[in-house]
């Protein structure tokens, strides 16, 4: 008979080597198991960056977690001697006629400036010209607008992970990686995991499998995710002059509603001018799963990116695409999270917070899922729910 643990962890990824790492520093027996060796390409946590905001135009209910997130990132740092967090600033544009969603979101600016308001978040909101004279990498129409912040930035999500699995095997977590959970079941009290190379028993069990989550659930709760493949673009500034424009200091992070189908976003160069400058659109049409994704970007798709959304938005960048990556989303509707004791067992926590924009969130999540195994005390997140329909 294996040990009994206090808590297993399905899946180390963003959210589950937090709470692994979480649940160590707390003093807890944590098994944590992952199909791959985290960080990895194959899930939702890779490709260098994350956009964070405190001031979420998803609705100001996720403040808190971000806000808490980067204080934990901020003592990591400190603790570790590295950077995750870069703190310089975000830019939501928007403008005249039709405009595409951001997270599904019509009015995504004025959703942050009320959130930025509710979390006490300072801000400014510039006219074309403003933005014009502040951000020359921009190519903006008139009758732009744009909301600009400080605190907002960019995160490291490779590095989180892999200094946060250090730390809970530091402090005692068994990990296993390379291992895939094929079943769990709650009785008598304890939880049993099943893998391909053995079964494990523990008081509690935490579900973060992001975008596998669906495989592992009852069809009825799979139904509320949906998985959703995205690309992520690197091109190469046009010149040296060029690249330097798009340097942290004086380039912003930004989500921008384009008057075209997709909405873009993108990072300032986190290196030279052969590292290229990172842009993404998102996609909400294609389902797919991490098994049958198409893993490579097409040269089409990759044509079009810069005619739609680079060239016109951008013009420093030139079409050259030094790579790409693919990355997937588990979307819930209302670009919600998921964070729920499964409806049938209540010693078993789903975590599914991604809707593309939960990583800022993770390490504040994190500490959630460390204290909802835990039996501590936690902030209210009724409004994370499965659909109760489904628990009738
Ligand atoms: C293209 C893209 C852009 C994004 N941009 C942003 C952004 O700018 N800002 C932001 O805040 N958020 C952003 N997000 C969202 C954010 O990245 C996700 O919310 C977050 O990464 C989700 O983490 P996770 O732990 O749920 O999933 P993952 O990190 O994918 O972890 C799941 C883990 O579970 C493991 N696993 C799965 N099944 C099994 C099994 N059966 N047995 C064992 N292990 C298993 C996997 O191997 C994996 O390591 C973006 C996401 C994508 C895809």
């Amino acid at each position: 008979m294996s040990p009994t643990y206090d808590v297993a962890v399905l899946g180390l990824g963003a959210m589950g080597s937090a709470a692994a790492w979480q649940l160590a520093r707390r003093g807890a027996r944590v098994l944590g198991i992952d199909r791959h060796a985290p960080p990895h390409e194959f899930g939702s946590t890779h490709g260098d960056t994350r956009v964070t905001r405190i001031a979420c135009g998803e609705g100001p209910e996720y403040s808190a977690f971000v806000r808490r997130s980067h204080e934990i990132w901020r003592a990591l740092e400190a603790e570790l001697g590295v950077e995750l967090l870069t703190q310089n600033g975000m830019l939501v544009i928007s403008g005249k006629g039709e405009r595409a969603l951001s997270h599904g979101i019509d009015a995504f600016l004025a959703a942050t400036v009320d959130a930025a308001r509710q979390a006490g978040v300072e801000y400014t909101l510039l006219d074309t010209a403003a933005m014009r004279a502040r951000f020359p990498a921009f190519r903006f129409s008139d009758g732009d607008e744009g909301y600009l912040d400080r605190v907002s930035g960019f995160v490291r999500p490779e590095l989180c992970i892999e200094v946060q699995l250090r730390r809970a095997r530091e402090l005692g977590a068994e990990l296993h990686v390379n291992e895939t959970v094929t079943s769990f079941r709650q009785k008598d009290g304890l939880v049993s995991v099943t893998t391909d190379k053995g079964t494990y028993q523990a008081k509690q069990l935490i579900v973060s499998a992001g975008p596998w989550l669906p495989q592992l659930l009852e069809p009825e709760l799979a139904r509320t995710f949906k998985i959703t493949r995205q690309v992520l673009y690197w091109f190469r500034a046009r010149d040296a002059a060029a690249h330097a424009r798009f340097s942290p200091d004086r380039f912003p992070v930004y989500i921008w509603q384009v008057p075209a189908p997709q909405v873009i976003y993108g990072f300032p160069a986190t290196g030279g001018i052969d590292e290229g400058v990172k842009i993404a659109s998102e996609q909400y049409e294609l389902e797919t799963t991490p098994e049958t994704v198409d893993r490579t970007a097409s040269k089409q798709e990759i044509r079009e990116m810069y005619e739609t959304y680079v060239g016109p938005f951008l013009p420093g960048l030139s079409p050259v695409c030094i790579k790409s990556k693919i990355c997937l989303y588990t979307w819930v509707d209302g670009a919600r999270f998921i964070i729920d004791r499964h409806p049938e067992h209540d010693r078993i926590i789903i975590a599914s917070p991604c809707s593309g924009h939960g990583f800022k969130h993770s390490a504040g999540i994190g500490e959630l899922l460390a204290q909802m195994a835990l039996g501590e005390t936690h902030r209210d997140i009724s409004m994370f729910r499965f659909d109760t329909r489904i628990r009738a």
